[in-house]
C-alpha cells in the first residue's frame, strides 16, 4: 500500500479486521431482521411423517402430539431386530393401526454365519406377515459391515439381490440410508460447514472411508437399476441434498425411486429457489419425513418451511445443529403439498 492510501480514513475503514477470540459455541447472534412470521399450526392436508424412529416413545404420548399438529400417521423405522422388532410392531399397531406403521431394520447380526443371505429373505417375509411396511438398509452397509472374508460389504453386493426381489414380490419398499452429508466425508476442521455437529458426534465422520461417498452412491444406484420392479426410498434426499441436480438426475433415471426429506430441511431451506423448483418438479416422488423426536414445534417448523415464504428462520434440528445457517420457506402450491405430505406415502403403504 502506498503512503497516501495507508493514511486514508476510508482505506483504513475498509481494510480493518479483528482477530476474534470467542468460543464458537458461545457465539449466538440474534437476527435483527424484521420480516413476516407465519406460524403454520396444521399442515395443508393431514400429513404422513414417513421417516421417524419411535422405538423409545410412548405411543399414546406421540398420538397426542400428532393430533395437536395434524399428523395423520407416522411411519416408524424400528432399529430393533428379531423378536424385539416384532414386539415394537405389535405395540404400535395395537395402539392405533391407522396412525402408525413400521419399517423393519435389516438384521445383520449373523452375517458371518453361512446361509445369511437366504435367511434374510425368509426373515423379510416373516416381518411383512407381522405388519412391517418396508425394510431399511442403513449406512453401515458400505461403510463398516464386513463379511466372512473380512472385506467390507458393498451396497451392490449381488447376494442381496434375492432380498430386493422379494421386497418387490411382497409389495413393500426398500429404504436406503447410504453414506451421509458431504461434510461428513471431509476433515473435521475449520473449513467443515458442519463442524459443531461433527465435534459433538466424531463417530459420524467418514473422512478417509474405504469407499468414497461417490463410490457408495454409485453402488446404490446400481441396485436401483438392477431391480426395476422394486420400489426404493432413498432417505434424506438420497443423501445428496447439497446437490439437487444430482438427485434430479437420479430420479429421472430410476422410475422406481422415491426420496424422503427427513433431517434435510436445513439443506433444502438454505437453497430455497433450487429446492422449490426441485420439490415442485419431483412432487410425485418426494415424501415428507422428519427424522426428529415427535414434538409440536418441530412439526410446525417443517410446515413453515414447506408452506410459507418466511425468510431466515431456524431449521428444525437435533441439539448439535447441522450448520451455522438459517432457512427460507419454499411456499409450495397446494397440489404439491398434498403429494409430498400424504399422497406419495399412501402409494407406498399397504392398502
Ligand atoms: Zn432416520
Amino acid at each position: 500500500m502506498n503512503k497516501m492510501a495507508s493514511q486514508d480514513k476510508f482505506v483504513a475503514m475498509v481494510t480493518a479486521k479483528a482477530e476474534v477470540e470467542l468460543p464458537l459455541s458461545s457465539f449466538e447472534p440474534r437476527s435483527m431482521l424484521k420480516t413476516a412470521v407465519h406460524e403454520v399450526r396444521h399442515p395443508a392436508v393431514p400429513a404422513i411423517d414417513y421417516h421417524n424412529h419411535l422405538d423409545a416413545q410412548d405411543p399414546l404420548a406421540v398420538l397426542r402430539i400428532m393430533d395437536e399438529c395434524g399428523i395423520e400417521r407416522i411411519v416408524s423405522i424400528t432399529m430393533q431386530v428379531g423378536q424385539a422388532a416384532l414386539d415394537i410392531i405389535q405395540k404400535f399397531h395395537q395402539t392405533a393401526p391407522n396412525r402408525f406403521s413400521t419399517i423393519a431394520w435389516m438384521d445383520w447380526q449373523d452375517v458371518l454365519q453361512p446361509g445369511f443371505f437366504e435367511r434374510s429373505v425368509d426373515q423379510l417375509e416373516r416381518l411383512v406377515e407381522q405388519g412391517a411396511c418396508g425394510i431399511k438398509l442403513w449406512k453401515d452397509l458400505g461403510l463398516t459391515l464386513r463379511g466372512a472374508d473380512g472385506k467390507l460389504l458393498r451396497v451392490d453386493d449381488e447376494r442381496l439381490a434375492p432380498l430386493f426381489e422379494k421386497a418387490a414380490e411382497l409389495g413393500i419398499p426398500v429404504m436406503f440410508h447410504t453414506a451421509d452429508p458431504d461434510a461428513f466425508f471431509v476433515p473435521i476442521d475449520r473449513f467443515n460447514e458442519r463442524y459443531e455437529e461433527l465435534a459433538a458426534h466424531p463417530d459420524w465422520s467418514f473422512y478417509g472411508s474405504e469407499y468414497s461417498k461417490e463410490e457408495l452412491l454409485d453402488q446404490r444406484e446400481l441396485v436401483f437399476a438392477r431391480h426395476p420392479r422394486t420400489t426404493f426410498v432413498a432417505a434424506h434426499v438420497a443423501e445428496r441434498a447439497e446437490n439437487l441436480a444430482y438427485v434430479g438426475r437420479l430420479l429421472d433415471a430410476h422410475a422406481n425411486l422415491f426420496v424422503d426429506i427427513g433431517a434435510r430441511t436445513a439443506e433444502l431451506g438454505r437453497q430455497p429457489y433450487t429446492a422449490r423448483d426441485f420439490l415442485i418438479r419431483y412432487a410425485s416422488r418426494i415424501l415428507f419425513g422428519t427424522d426428529l423426536v415427535p414434538d409440536v414445534q418441530m412439526y410446525r417448523l417443517h410446515f413453515r418451511f414447506l408452506e410459507t415464504a418466511d425468510e431466515y428462520f431456524e431449521y428444525p434440528s437435533h441439539a448439535s445443529r447441522q450448520g451455522r445457517w438459517n432457512i427460507y420457506g419454499v411456499h409450495l402450491p397446494q397440489d404439491v403439498l398434498r403429494q409430498i405430505y400424504r399422497d406419495n406415502a399412501l402409494r407406498l403403504l399397504p392398502h
